[in-house]
């Protein structure tokens, strides 16, 4: 089990399985897992090759160290599971390709007024490296379960799946196939911020003004956000073929819906990345530019 950059989330969704583990834990063993287990990196690196049946890697690697564990990972495991968005699309944290890193470091460090002294930290620290790129550029994956985080239930039927090889039933269907909401089918004529009004809470939220994007969003985690009062930011990414843009498809999605004029629509969508493109920035047509765009910087920096 190893971890980039995250936040531990989906590490923490599998552990919310609670007596769940109860039927796994007994059935592995577990080689390495920084956070939970008193293995070292170097017992990783002593490890034969391939000698490792599962691993997962959760989060993305924005320092030479999540690079390395990663292409560590992939040397000793027979399957690789990349776990959660951060690892699938870059997710959240792929949004910081917006900015170039020093501009990032400001952000975090030197204009933060909740940081004494704003110095970046230099000391015991891994290099970052200037741009997150999406995993599968750096290791090719076995199995891709995405969600921010993976359900539960969604975590323990893969490891069911891959000890037993019970059949894992994953229906291609988007979130709005699990939404209990009605659809009439009406046009939006203007969009509204998640903090407006109340919404009406029998009927589609999209269709109300608010920006859902349950119809171009895989709905394997059965529409928990939705059903519970709230719209569906996309975490799960876009239906099977998983690695399709799903910020491109999402804002394609909202132009079905919603028969206003490109620049008025602009004006009301008051942060169109991080609304459409929240989970999938670093994988997206649109992220791959800015990584291009950073690759030929230092093309430019080694010439
Ligand atoms: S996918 Fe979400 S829950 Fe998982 S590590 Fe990334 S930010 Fe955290
Ligand atoms: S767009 Fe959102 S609120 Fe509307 S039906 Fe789909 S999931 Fe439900
Ligand atoms: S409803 Fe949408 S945001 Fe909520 S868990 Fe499902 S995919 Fe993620």
């Amino acid at each position: 089990m190893g971890q980039g950059s995250s936040c531990w989330g989906c590490y923490q969704s599998l552990i919310d399985n609670h007596l769940g583990l109860a039927t796994i834990l007994p059935a592995i063993e577990i080689k390495y897992w920084q956070a939970v287990v008193d293995y070292k990196l170097h017992h990783l690196e002593a490890y034969e090759d391939k000698s490792i049946v599962v691993g997962f890697y959760e989060g993305m690697a924005r320092t030479e160290e999540d690079v390395h564990l990663l292409k560590l990972l992939r040397q000793k495991c027979q399957i690789l599971v990349s776990l959660g968005s951060c690892s699938c699309f870059g997710s959240v944290a792929g949004l910081a390709n917006i900015s170039d890193i020093e501009e990032c470091l400001t952000t975090k460090f030197r204009e933060n007024k909740t940081v004494s002294g704003g110095k970046v930290p230099l000391v015991n620290l891994p290099k970052i490296e200037p741009v997150v790129r999406p995993n599968s550029d750096y290791v090719d994956f076995d199995v891709y379960l995405p969600g921010c985080p993976p359900t539960s239930k969604l975590i323990a039927a893969a490891i069911n799946h891959l000890l037993t090889g019970e059949p894992l039933d994953l229906p291609p269907h988007t979130v709005c196939h699990y939404c209990a909401r009605e659809k009439k089918e009406t046009p939006i004529s203007e969009i509204l911020r998640p903090f407006t009004g109340h919404a009406d809470p029998d009927r589609c939220l999209l269709e109300q003004g608010y920006i859902c994007v349950g119809a171009s969003t895989w709905g394997i985690c059965e529409g928990q956000c939705v059903n519970k009062g709230t719209t569906c930011r996309g975490c799960f990414g876009p239906p099977p073929p998983i690695m399709s843009d799903h910020g491109a498809a999402s804002i394609s999605m909202l132009g079905t819906y919603a028969p206003i004029e490109p620049e008025k629509l602009l004006e009301q969508v008051k942060d169109p990345l991080g609304t459409f493109y929240r989970f999938d920035y670093a994988t997206s047509h649109l992220g791959r530019m800015r990584i291009k765009r950073e690759d030929a910087k230092m093309a430019k920096e080694e010439s």
